[in-house]
């Protein structure tokens, strides 16, 4: 398997990616049933939660916009820190929300400090956080964000992007009070792409009930109504969730402490080796990533060239992303990336230094 140092679609086992060949079932059938519930069920040991996980069929930015049309009438904070916060705020005014941005620089944090004072005075709806922001390589202190929230603004629904980190950076749903997390299925958790699940807590369905025009696919209220019955609104990806059921055996297989240690290990061998080298590391340090580095391009290295050095040897790592395409490099350490294949890479990576 060659190994993919991007930060999704990620590398897919093969046992999983087989998983998918299974033959076809009803979906309203006991047989296909029993195995979304014991996805669903299994699943909530990633979010740390006992709220239900539903388990969608979009990719995650369905799942930023369903919980931007359920748990908000109008007003909206949107925290801003890269890419995809910034695509939440977006979805949040095309479907008419009034959202005020939150924005800092790009590879800053959204810190307490900031939210305290965003917060002054207003009373929003819900709060939009993302606590990985891929595009930057940056981590956000959402234990401490939420803490903060539930001291100053006791009613603003807190909602999570934990799209390049569930399962691979730990996050506690209901230790610390989040109202929805939500993940694609191609990041961490090293499927292929086309699922995205989320847990959502009670206080956030039962504000939903009260808001208008949630629309109807991505309708939260229709959609728990279903998972009580192990079900889905529309007729769901099968083929993904029969490798979901399988993908969560191997990672609880694996064990959740385990795999947050081989993330940090592999964070930790990149970042190292990025200081050595005289790169800068965008983030700031004390947030920086477990599944993904950020890289300002200072070496003013040939990104495409180096890309094409590395895909002959069957490796691959990803541009900047949006406003830090030529700026910048990333590479992804998350999924079933091991050690080895980071070591591997960051060999490439010294010879095509060495030769410039
Ligand atoms: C990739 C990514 C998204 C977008 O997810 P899709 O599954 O492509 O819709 C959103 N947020 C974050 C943090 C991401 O890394």
């Amino acid at each position: 398997m060659a190994p993919m140092f991007v930060p999704g679609p990620v590398d897919v086992d093969v046992e999983v990616l087989n998983a998918q060949s299974r033959a076809m079932l009803p979906h309203r059938s006991e047989e296909f049933e029993t195995i979304y519930r014991r996805a669903s069920e299994k699943a909530k040991q990633l979010f740390q939660t006992e709220a239900p996980i539903l388990i969608a069929t979009c990719s995650g930015t369905g799942l930023q916009e369903a919980a931007i049309r359920n748990l908000a009438k109008q007003s909206v904070l949107s925290c801003v820190n890269g890419a995809f916060s910034q695509r939440w705020f977006e979805v949040a005014r095309s479907n008419g929300k009034q959202a005020e941005l939150l924005e800092v620089e790009w590879g800053q944090p959204i810190t307490p400090q900031k939210i305290a004072k965003a917060l002054q005075g207003k009373n929003f709806e819900m709060v939009t956080l993302v606590h990985n922001e891929t595009s930057t390589g940056v981590l956000n202190p959402i234990e401490q964000i939420a803490a903060l929230v539930h001291q100053v603004s006791p009613d603003t629904i807190i909602c999570i992007d934990a799209v390049s980190s569930l399962g691979g950076i730990p996050i506690k749903m209901d230790a610390w009070g989040l109202d929805m997390v939500l993940t694609s299925s191609q990041k961490c958790l090293a499927l292929p792409p086309g699922l995205a699940l989320a847990a959502v807590s009670d206080r956030a369905l039962n504000y939903a009930k009260e808001v208008p025009d949630r629309g109807w696919y991505f309708d939260l209220i229709r959609m728990e109504t279903h998972r009580n019955k192990d079900s889905t609104p529309a007729t769901p990806a099968m083929s993904l969730i029969f490798a979901l059921d399988l993908q969560l055996d191997r990672i609880l297989k694996e064990g959740l402490e385990n795999r947050f240690s081989r993330h940090k290990a592999m964070a930790e061998l990149v970042q190292s080796w990025v200081k050595a080298k005289g790169f800068q590391i965008l983030a700031e340090e004390g947030y920086r990533s477990l599944t993904v580095t950020t890289v300002s391009n200072s070496l003013n290295l040939d990104i495409a060239a180096l890309n094409a050095f590395l895909l002959a040897k069957d490796m691959r790592i990803a541009e900047g992303y949006g406003k830090l395409k030529n700026h910048s490099f990333r590479i992804a350490h998350m999924g079933e990336t091991q050690l080895a294949d980071i070591q591997e890479l960051l060999s490439a990576l010294d010879e095509f230094i060495a030769q410039k």
